[in-house]
């Protein structure tokens, strides 16, 4: 932990790209609100709208709820905009067509940092990676190249999105960290804020009160005062 080096600074943009809401809430929130709050523009692209996510509420109920749920998540950590890509939740592909989508994506918001989720098989050995979760992040990897390229997706340059070769740092969440963002107790209670707006979802998960899950949570994922992450271009 010691060897860590302080995440880079020198960049105005980051756009999270991830699977579901609650990605972002899991693993980072606490990291974009302490980027907020130093100015920096914070941009949310999700693949799916998490439709399949609670356990006996029907996907054509769960999506919009979960979407409601998501735009009142991003109001506590200062996130500017937020987009679904509409895949369909539980059912994502590494493939052309996601790579091409986010590519798409990375375009449209011009960021000089993505950050996604890990898409190691495992979180730390202990626990099974979701097949969403590995296929967009493998796909995230891949899509930045994609992006900057006037060739491998040339309908992209056709509807007029010109290539970004502006990404430079690409940070991934949940897997062996290189870097680290400190972090003031006001942005991890603003990430706390943030997971427990996904009432219904964290509700279906378990019985312990919405506020107490969030808390344990985001606990999880800061390590004395910092959010971990591992930054490729730095
Ligand atoms: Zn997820």
């Amino acid at each position: 932990m010691a060897d860590r080096a302080e995440m880079p600074d020198d960049w105005s943009r980051a756009l999270v790209l991830m699977a579901h809401p609650d990605d972002p809430e899991y693993g980072v929130a606490a990291a974009v609100a302490e980027w907020t709050s130093r100015g920096k523009d914070v941009r949310y692209v999700l693949a799916t709208r998490g439709e399949a996510g609670i356990a006996g509420t029907p996907p054509a109920v769960a999506a919009g709820l979960r979407t409601e749920e998501q735009r009142a998540a991003i109001s506590h950590v200062g996130v500017s905009e937020l987009e679904f890509l509409d895949y369909p939740d539980g059912r994502l592909e590494s493939g052309l067509a996601l790579r091409r989508d986010i590519a798409a994506a990375i375009r449209r918001h011009q960021p000089e940092l993505v950050v996604t989720l890990s898409y190691d098989d495992t979180f730390e050995g202990l626990y099974w990676n979701s097949a969403d979760h590995r296929a967009m992040g493998i796909s995230v990897m891949d899509a930045v190249a994609d992006a900057a390229n006037e060739w491998i997706f040339p309908e992209l340059s056709s509807a007029r999105l010109s290539p970004w070769q502006g990404v430079k740092y690409v940070a991934l969440a949940g897997t062996a960290p290189t870097h680290y963002v400190a972090l003031r107790q006001e942005s991890v209670d603003a990430a706390i804020a943030s997971l427990a707006e996904h009432r219904e979802y964290l509700k279906a998960l378990s019985p312990e009160p919405v506020a107490e899950q969030a808390r344990a949570v985001v606990g999880g994922s800061v390590n004395a005062g910092r959010i971990e992450l591992r930054v490729f271009g730095a």
